[in-house]
């Protein structure tokens, strides 16, 4: 595994912490937002592809995320140039 992966696995599971802190602490008000949810979503998903090693590859066009943009948001699915498509089809962005 790469140092790069390495980081990005470190990032996306303290980001997990914060947000299951987080969800615990709204549980009985008003629980986590459909945001927080998507999110852990995203971050499970990237966990998964990092054990799977299919991590940092665009699961639209198949070529890689980009070191940046893994840095950036290690829980991206597409690389820049679609990750802009899916923005301007009205697509969720990140
Ligand atoms: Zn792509």
């Amino acid at each position: 595994m790469t140092k790069l992966y390495e980081q990005a696995r470190s990032a996306l599971l303290s980001r997990r912490e914060s947000l299951t802190r987080q969800a615990r602490h709204a549980a009985g008000a008003e629980g986590s937002t459909a945001g927080e949810d998507q999110e852990l979503g995203d971050i499970d998903a990237a966990l998964a592809r990092l054990d799977a090693g299919t991590y940092g590859t665009c699961q639209s066009c198949g070529s890689s995320v980009g070191t940046q943009r893994l840095r950036a948001v290690p829980e991206t699915v597409y690389c820049s140039g679609c990750l802009l498509q899916h923005a301007l089809a009205g697509g969720r962005r990140d």
